[in-house]
Protein backbone atom coordinates (compact mmCIF):
# COMPACT_ATOMS: atom_id res chain seq x y z
CA UNK A 1 0.00 0.00 0.00
CA UNK A 2 1.62 3.54 -0.87
CA UNK A 3 1.56 6.17 1.78
CA UNK A 4 0.22 9.58 1.17
CA UNK A 5 1.35 13.02 2.71
CA UNK A 6 -1.42 14.36 4.51
CA UNK A 7 -2.01 17.71 6.52
CA UNK A 8 -4.11 18.22 9.55
CA UNK A 9 -4.94 21.27 11.18
CA UNK A 10 -5.41 21.34 14.74
CA UNK A 11 -7.37 24.35 16.82
CA UNK A 12 -8.60 24.97 20.57
CA UNK A 13 -9.71 27.81 22.34
CA UNK A 14 -10.81 26.28 25.37
CA UNK A 15 -9.53 23.88 28.03
CA UNK A 16 -5.55 25.01 27.84
CA UNK A 17 -5.52 25.16 24.30
CA UNK A 18 -1.65 24.60 23.90
CA UNK A 19 -1.87 21.70 26.02
CA UNK A 20 -4.95 20.02 24.01
CA UNK A 21 -3.11 20.77 21.01
CA UNK A 22 0.31 19.19 22.18
CA UNK A 23 -1.71 15.82 23.49
CA UNK A 24 -3.89 15.98 19.96
CA UNK A 25 -0.39 15.86 18.44
CA UNK A 26 0.89 12.81 20.66
CA UNK A 27 -2.41 11.57 19.49
CA UNK A 28 -1.46 11.49 16.18
CA UNK A 29 1.66 10.69 16.25
CA UNK A 30 0.40 7.09 17.47
CA UNK A 31 -2.06 6.35 14.44
CA UNK A 32 -1.52 3.10 12.93
CA UNK A 33 -0.17 3.26 9.42
CA UNK A 34 1.08 6.61 10.07
CA UNK A 35 4.27 8.90 10.39
CA UNK A 36 4.35 11.91 11.66
CA UNK A 37 6.64 13.97 9.58
CA UNK A 38 6.35 17.69 10.89
CA UNK A 39 4.71 20.05 13.20
CA UNK A 40 4.45 23.12 12.75
CA UNK A 41 4.75 26.14 15.31
CA UNK A 42 1.44 27.34 17.49
CA UNK A 43 -0.34 30.08 16.59
CA UNK A 44 -2.54 32.33 18.45
CA UNK A 45 -5.56 33.51 16.84
CA UNK A 46 -9.10 35.99 17.16
CA UNK A 47 -11.88 33.56 16.31
CA UNK A 48 -13.36 33.65 13.51
CA UNK A 49 -17.20 34.30 14.23
CA UNK A 50 -18.36 35.12 17.66
CA UNK A 51 -15.96 37.85 19.11
CA UNK A 52 -17.05 36.83 22.53
CA UNK A 53 -15.31 34.08 22.99
CA UNK A 54 -11.39 33.08 23.75
CA UNK A 55 -8.11 33.49 21.24
CA UNK A 56 -7.84 30.14 19.63
CA UNK A 57 -4.44 28.51 19.48
CA UNK A 58 -4.00 26.67 15.93
CA UNK A 59 -0.98 24.60 14.05
CA UNK A 60 -0.58 21.90 11.66
CA UNK A 61 0.73 18.28 11.28
CA UNK A 62 2.33 16.24 8.07
CA UNK A 63 1.35 13.06 8.37
CA UNK A 64 2.53 10.34 5.90
CA UNK A 65 -0.41 7.27 5.71
CA UNK A 66 -1.73 4.41 4.78
CA UNK A 67 -4.91 5.60 5.85
CA UNK A 68 -7.77 6.29 3.10
CA UNK A 69 -9.00 10.20 3.80
CA UNK A 70 -12.06 8.32 5.34
CA UNK A 71 -10.14 6.57 7.70
CA UNK A 72 -8.26 9.50 8.63
CA UNK A 73 -11.26 11.79 8.93
CA UNK A 74 -12.52 8.67 11.69
CA UNK A 75 -9.36 8.91 13.38
CA UNK A 76 -9.61 12.83 13.81
CA UNK A 77 -13.16 12.39 14.58
CA UNK A 78 -12.48 10.04 17.54
CA UNK A 79 -9.68 12.04 18.81
CA UNK A 80 -12.48 15.18 19.25
CA UNK A 81 -14.12 12.86 20.95
CA UNK A 82 -11.67 12.11 23.49
CA UNK A 83 -10.61 15.42 24.05
CA UNK A 84 -14.59 16.08 25.00
CA UNK A 85 -15.66 18.67 22.02
CA UNK A 86 -18.80 19.77 22.38
CA UNK A 87 -20.08 21.62 19.91
CA UNK A 88 -22.15 24.05 21.42
CA UNK A 89 -22.24 27.14 18.76
CA UNK A 90 -21.50 27.43 15.54
CA UNK A 91 -18.11 29.21 15.02
CA UNK A 92 -17.91 28.82 19.05
CA UNK A 93 -15.63 27.98 21.11
CA UNK A 94 -14.43 24.27 21.33
CA UNK A 95 -11.97 22.05 23.06
CA UNK A 96 -10.69 20.43 20.07
CA UNK A 97 -10.82 20.94 16.38
CA UNK A 98 -8.93 18.65 13.52
CA UNK A 99 -9.82 19.30 9.93
CA UNK A 100 -7.84 16.58 7.20
CA UNK A 101 -6.67 20.38 4.96
CA UNK A 102 -5.21 18.22 2.65
CA UNK A 103 -4.74 14.80 1.25
CA UNK A 104 -1.75 14.29 -1.46
CA UNK A 105 -2.75 16.12 -4.65
CA UNK A 106 -6.64 15.14 -3.85
CA UNK A 107 -9.65 16.84 -4.71
CA UNK A 108 -12.33 15.10 -2.79
CA UNK A 109 -16.00 16.50 -2.33
CA UNK A 110 -18.19 13.61 -1.13
CA UNK A 111 -21.26 13.78 1.95
CA UNK A 112 -18.12 13.71 4.79
CA UNK A 113 -15.76 15.34 3.38
CA UNK A 114 -14.34 18.34 1.78
CA UNK A 115 -10.32 18.17 0.31
CA UNK A 116 -8.61 20.72 0.10
CA UNK A 117 -10.53 21.96 3.66
CA UNK A 118 -13.25 24.65 2.14
CA UNK A 119 -12.03 27.52 4.11
CA UNK A 120 -8.25 26.55 3.46
CA UNK A 121 -7.75 29.47 1.42
CA UNK A 122 -9.02 32.29 3.62
CA UNK A 123 -8.03 31.51 7.23
CA UNK A 124 -3.78 32.45 7.73
CA UNK A 125 -4.31 30.42 10.55
CA UNK A 126 -4.32 27.40 8.88
CA UNK A 127 -2.45 28.65 5.62
CA UNK A 128 0.68 29.90 7.92
CA UNK A 129 0.76 27.10 9.96
CA UNK A 130 0.95 24.93 6.37
CA UNK A 131 3.44 27.41 5.06
CA UNK A 132 5.88 26.85 8.11
CA UNK A 133 5.93 23.00 7.07
CA UNK A 134 5.77 23.01 3.39
CA UNK A 135 6.35 26.99 1.67
CA UNK A 136 6.43 25.41 -1.71
CA UNK A 137 3.07 23.68 -1.49
CA UNK A 138 0.96 24.18 -4.35
CA UNK A 139 -3.09 23.29 -4.02
CA UNK A 140 -4.91 21.01 -6.57
CA UNK A 141 -5.79 23.52 -8.51
CA UNK A 142 -2.51 25.22 -8.85
CA UNK A 143 -3.15 28.14 -5.84
CA UNK A 144 0.17 28.23 -4.10
CA UNK A 145 -0.29 28.53 -0.21
CA UNK A 146 2.51 31.57 -0.86
CA UNK A 147 -0.12 33.42 -2.74
CA UNK A 148 -3.13 32.40 -0.46
CA UNK A 149 -1.52 34.10 2.46
CA UNK A 150 -0.67 37.14 0.86
CA UNK A 151 -4.72 37.78 0.02
CA UNK A 152 -6.51 36.08 3.06
CA UNK A 153 -8.08 38.18 5.72
CA UNK A 154 -5.93 38.97 9.16
CA UNK A 155 -6.81 37.34 12.31
CA UNK A 156 -3.99 38.60 14.32
CA UNK A 157 -1.86 35.70 14.27
CA UNK A 158 1.04 35.50 16.50
CA UNK A 159 3.65 32.71 16.68
CA UNK A 160 3.87 30.96 20.53
CA UNK A 161 6.98 30.54 22.09
CA UNK A 162 7.23 27.16 22.49
CA UNK A 163 8.12 26.66 25.92
CA UNK A 164 6.26 29.47 27.19
CA UNK A 165 3.14 29.58 24.87
CA UNK A 166 3.08 33.34 24.48
CA UNK A 167 3.56 35.67 22.02
CA UNK A 168 7.19 36.13 21.72
CA UNK A 169 8.44 39.82 22.40
CA UNK A 170 8.01 42.31 19.34
CA UNK A 171 11.58 42.42 17.55
P1 LIG B 1 -16.23 21.31 11.89
O1 LIG B 1 -16.58 20.83 13.23
O2 LIG B 1 -16.72 22.68 11.62
O3 LIG B 1 -14.76 21.11 11.61
O4 LIG B 1 -17.02 20.36 10.90
C1 LIG B 1 -17.05 18.97 11.07
C2 LIG B 1 -17.77 18.35 9.89
O5 LIG B 1 -17.12 18.73 8.69
C3 LIG B 1 -17.81 16.84 9.93
O6 LIG B 1 -19.14 16.45 9.81
C4 LIG B 1 -17.01 16.40 8.71
O7 LIG B 1 -17.60 15.28 8.10
C5 LIG B 1 -17.04 17.62 7.83
N1 LIG B 1 -15.86 17.79 6.99
C6 LIG B 1 -15.89 18.04 5.66
N2 LIG B 1 -14.66 18.16 5.17
C7 LIG B 1 -13.80 18.03 6.22
C8 LIG B 1 -12.38 18.07 6.34
N3 LIG B 1 -11.58 18.29 5.26
N4 LIG B 1 -11.84 17.88 7.57
C9 LIG B 1 -12.64 17.68 8.65
N5 LIG B 1 -13.99 17.62 8.60
C10 LIG B 1 -14.57 17.80 7.40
Amino acid sequence: MTATDAFIGLGSNMADPASQLAGAVARLAALPQTELLAQSAFYSSKPVGPQNQPDFVNGALWLRTELTPLELLDQLQSIEKAHGRERVQHWGPRTLDLDLLLYGNETIASARLTVPHAELANRDFVLQPLLDLDPERVLPDGRSLAGLRQQCPDNNLQKLNPVAREPFPPG
